[in-house]
């Protein structure tokens, strides 16, 4: 957390010296999320802009980031003072699996929020109608540091396959997808979202594309050994082109904060987000059935902080 008292370093900049200066003694916070056209943008967003109204000594902003893994490393290396994270790579975080090298027991969760599936969307004329179609085919696999491209890696894995089974791998940010497939640059897209996401609508209404089906035993397999997967339906009629329902696997967003957290902080940011939850849910249709009971509970591996469990404790609700 980077401290700086605004007053004093406005008064340097105008050459005057603030009296009350001492008095605004600000903490900017830094909360990594994802590609713009992605729902981490959204949850960023979102946050701030409570804890930002609420709090005039917090400062709160969110920039766009390379994703999950980017967070974890960016809340590691001080760069992010929170960051939204895929309960998948919270727990592989957690407990020093790779990507990571070493047990992160530092970061602490926050809440969970909406469920993420494992979204493969790919040109209608590319003949793609279940994952292990994809094989010879031209796929993003996502920008290292993303969410998508860790449960690419993971699915991949899980099949005894590699990305090498693919015809040609791209490795484009995920605001970049959407124009890539539709440019006929690539048969197939990866990405692990929240619905409904620009990304996804983008591609759909500017071409011809299928949201495809990520099951069978291999995944049957993989939810059964990892209990942040869950079989995940994306329900038809939520874009052009797919009345049908999708079936495939995900795991949930998760709100993690970083090591230097303070347990003023904490309490301060989950207040701010559950004293105005109404008007949260209403900020993005992926929010719009959470609730506190689940998102203090489910996909969190990670201890919770102990001023975001001294709010939960306050309302009841452990
Ligand atoms: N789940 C993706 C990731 O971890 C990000 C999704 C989003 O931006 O909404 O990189």
């Amino acid at each position: 957390m980077k401290k700086l008292l605004a007053s004093l370093a406005m008064a340097s900049v105008v050459g005057v010296t603030a009296p009350s200066a001492m008095a605004n003694e600000q903490t900017f916070l830094t909360v990594g999320t994802g590609g713009q056209t992605g729902v981490y943008y959204q949850v960023g967003q979102s946050v701030c802009r409570f804890v930002n109204r609420d709090h005039q000594d917090l400062r709160c902003n969110a920039p766009s980031t390379g994703g999950s893994i980017a967070n974890v490393n960016g809340m590691i290396g001080g760069e992010y003072d929170m960051g939204v994270v895929q309960s998948d790579v919270q727990y592989k975080a957690l407990t020093g699996a790779a990507p990571f090298e070493s047990a992160n027991t530092e970061l602490k969760a926050l809440f969970s929020l909406y469920p993420e599936p494992f979204t493969i969307l790919a040109r209608a004329d590319a003949d793609i109608r279940n994952f292990d179609d994809m094989y010879g085919k031209r796929v993003n696999i996502g920008n290292p540091g993303s969410g998508q491209r860790d449960t690419m890696e993971t699915v991949l894995n899980a099949k005894g396959k590699s990305v090498d089974d693919f015809g040609v791998t791209l490795e484009l940010q995920a605001q970049e997808m959407a124009a890539a497939l539709s440019d006929n640059k690539v048969d197939a897209i990866a990405y692990t979202v929240g619905h409904p996401n620009g990304s996804i609508q983008e591609a759909t209404t500017t071409t011809d594309a299928r949201l495809v089906n990520v099951d069978g035993p291999a995944i049957e397999k993989l939810i059964a050994d990892n209990s942040f997967y869950a079989e995940v339906i994306i329900p038809g009629g939520m874009y052009r082109g797919n009345d049908e329902d999708t079936v495939t696997f995900g795991s949930l967003a998760t709100f993690v904060a970083g090591p230097e957290m303070s347990e003023d902080v904490a309490y301060k940011v989950v207040s701010s987000v559950f004293e105005n939850f109404d008007r949260f849910k209403r900020l993005h249709p992926a929010f719009a059935n959470l609730n506190p009971e689940a998102m203090i509970q489910d996909g969190l591996s990670m201890e919770l902080h102990p001023g975001a469990v001294k709010y939960y404790r306050e309302q009841g609700w452990m």
